[in-house]
């Protein structure tokens, strides 16, 4: 596919502001890589929003939500954020973008942005009720929007906002670490090796805390080169046995699910406060099974039951979600640009070769990220 993003095509002009066509990688519809079709003619992005900006993608990068979006992943939640309304017809989502991660520049911005000029180069992490990354352009909220870190490259810079943002929002706003509490805690993260793990370990280890990682055998160089204090392997059996030898933990992120909480909240220090935190929800599988308003209940219902359950052992069972900030970008910026934490990027492709870049997402086995470069 020739993906070449010299211009976008101006179409027509009222006032200052012009509508255009630019290229971009769309789904019309949910299914495999088949899905995905290279179009010169998306519609260029608008500024509903005087808080809105215009962003000029560089780099992009691909998360497991991008794999799972593309097959109908969250449809039925991401639809009603869309259209909050119901007015819209079943499948007015389409032709969609996928990418949740953008490095770039700001080209337009809307009357009340006043942190951010044209050209600024800045980083962020979109909702995915937006339209993504995967394009020459984006529109996002200033709010969502940071000032990208001048030690990286847009390339290295693509490979952080998404993983980051989940990463603060699990373990700062859920997990109540921050950069002065973490010295003296015991920090555990179950899948330490792909995009979340890698940077939660580096910021963790910024931080001051003792982290112990979970990961494949041959990812244990990987994660100790990235400041992990302590690896076990889960391929040489079940990590529960060597995890439960060790000190207690005062907060455990898990990025991997399945029956891990079936053992892990027993290796929290109890009745100290300490936090078990997993990323792997029913949320969205649920509403997508049963619809909104079933889904929310029986997600609700899920929720307090286990952490009745648990905080009567004295420990609290939480779930932690993706949440786009500009704010915690800003943060992230400044241990980067300090040399804390650095971009992890494992492979790089090309725009034309987005359809190889989900290939290689649904392999698996990531170690840090997959990132596209746009222009
Ligand atoms: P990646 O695909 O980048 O990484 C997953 C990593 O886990 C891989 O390195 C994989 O390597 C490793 N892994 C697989 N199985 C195990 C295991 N049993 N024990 C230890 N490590 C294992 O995913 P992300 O880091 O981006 O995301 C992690 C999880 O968090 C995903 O399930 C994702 O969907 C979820 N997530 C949820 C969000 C939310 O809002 N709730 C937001 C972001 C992510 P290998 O197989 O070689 O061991």
């Amino acid at each position: 596919v020739n993906t070449s993003v010299s211009s976008h095509v101006r179409l027509f002009s009222t006032s200052n502001r012009c509508m255009t066509i630019m290229p971009a990688w769309v789904i019309d519809k949910y299914g495999g890589n088949d899905a995905l079709r290279f179009t010169r003619n998306a519609s260029f992005p608008i500024i509903h929003y005087p808080n809105e900006v215009i962003v000029r993608v560089f780099a992009a990068a691909l998360n497991p939500i991008d794999v799972g979006m593309r097959g109908g992943y969250g449809s039925s939640t991401l639809s009603m954020k869309r259209d909050p309304l119901n007015i819209k017809q079943t499948g007015s989502e389409f032709p969609l973008i996928l990418g949740r991660d953008v490095s770039g520049v700001v080209m337009e911005r809307g009357l009340d942005v006043k942190y951010f000029n044209e050209g600024d180069e800045v980083w962020a992490a979109i909702p995915p009720w937006k339209q993504g990354s995967l394009a020459e352009f984006v529109v996002l909220s200033a709010n969502e929007v940071s000032h990208k870190p001048k030690s990286l490259s847009h390339t290295e810079a693509a490979a952080i906002p998404y993983v980051a943002t989940t990463a603060w929002s699990a373990l700062v706003n859920t997990g109540g670490l921050t950069k002065d509490n973490c010295a003296k805690k015991r920090i555990l993260i179950l899948g330490g090796s792909g995009g979340v793990g890698t940077f939660a370990i580096q910021m963790l280890k910024a931080w001051g805390a003792h982290v112990t990682v979970t990961c494949s055998q041959n990812a244990e160089g990987f994660v100790k080169r990235l400041g992990a204090d302590h690896v076990v392997d889960y391929t040489a059996g079940p990590v529960e046995q060597p995890l439960s030898a060790l000190e207690k933990f005062d907060l455990i992120l898990d990025n991997v699910g399945g029956d891990t909480e079936l053992w892990a909240l027993g290796l929290l220090k109890p009745w100290s406060g300490a936090k078990y935190v997993t990323l792997v929800t029913p949320f969205l599988q649920n509403t997508d099974l049963l619809g909104i308003a079933d889904g929310m209940l029986q997600t609700a219902a899920t929720m307090a039951t286990k952490a009745f359950k648990h905080l009567v052992k004295g420990v609290h069972y939480r779930w932690g979600f993706f949440a786009p900030s500009g704010p915690a970008l800003d943060e992230i910026r400044e241990i980067v640009d300090a040399g804390q934490i650095h971009a992890v990027v494992e492979e790089t492709f090309s725009f034309s070769q987005v359809p190889q870049a989900f290939e290689k997402m649904e392999k698996g086995h990531a170690r840090g990220k997959t990132v596209i470069q746009i222009s």
